[in-house]
């Protein structure tokens, strides 16, 4: 995929303070609040602070301090969706559908969540 980051995206704009979040951990390098439109009784994303398009682009790109901060702070919001378990889930591009061209991680929890993808 091509990783032509558009530093005007909406996560991009809550990172500089721009637009109201709800916020669940800020660390160094990663940021993670609730989703504004919830799919589950917990909703949370997890986004890096460096301008990444996709998990693929961060995987590739980020430095070992970056990966590292972010998989933690990742660690500590599943921890947050309690401990039945939770789902976490990536989109990129077009067939994932993605909506938001900077990299996050949902964290979905609070009810049994179905199968991973509906049949096509
Ligand atoms: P994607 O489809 O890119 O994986 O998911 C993008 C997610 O970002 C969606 O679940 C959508 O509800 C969420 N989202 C879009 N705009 C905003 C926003 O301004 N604030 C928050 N908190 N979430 C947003």
């Amino acid at each position: 995929m091509p990783w032509t980051y558009d530093p005007n995206n909406i996560f991009a704009r809550i990172l500089r303070g721009e637009i109201p979040n709800k916020t669940v951990l800020d660390t160094a390098h990663a940021l993670a609040f609730h989703d504004i439109r919830p799919l589950a009784p917990f909703h949370v994303l997890v986004i890096p602070k460096g301008a990444y398009v996709t998990f693929d682009h961060f995987a590739a790109e980020a430095g070992a301090e970056e990966l590292l901060d972010f998989h933690r702070a990742a660690a500590r919001v599943c921890a947050m969706a309690g401990p039945e378990g939770y789902r976490g889930i990536t989109n990129a591009g077009a067939f994932g559908m993605q909506e938001v061209p900077h990299y996050h991680l949902h964290v979905l929890g609070g009810r049994v969540l179905g199968r991973l993808v509906d049949p096509a």
